[in-house]
């Protein structure tokens, strides 16, 4: 799950690689800007940045 972020309330992940895209397609098809300001387009739920887990877990070992 690493370079991704994560809904937790859907336990859905979406690639950072295809975030622009994907954030792209739904501004333009469906006027939702939820995935630029990182939020669930389905939920609106804050998405996680999978990455920023993973160096916080590391921080603690
Ligand atoms: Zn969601």
């Amino acid at each position: 799950m690493e370079n991704c972020i994560y809904c937790p309330k859907c336990d859905r992940s979406i690639p950072k690689d295809e975030m622009e895209e994907r954030s792209k397609i739904l501004r333009e098809v469906f006027g939702n800007k939820s995935l630029e300001e990182r939020k669930c387009p389905v939920c609106g739920t804050t998405m996680i940045d999978m990455d920023e887990v993973s160096k916080h877990r590391n921080k603690g070992d």
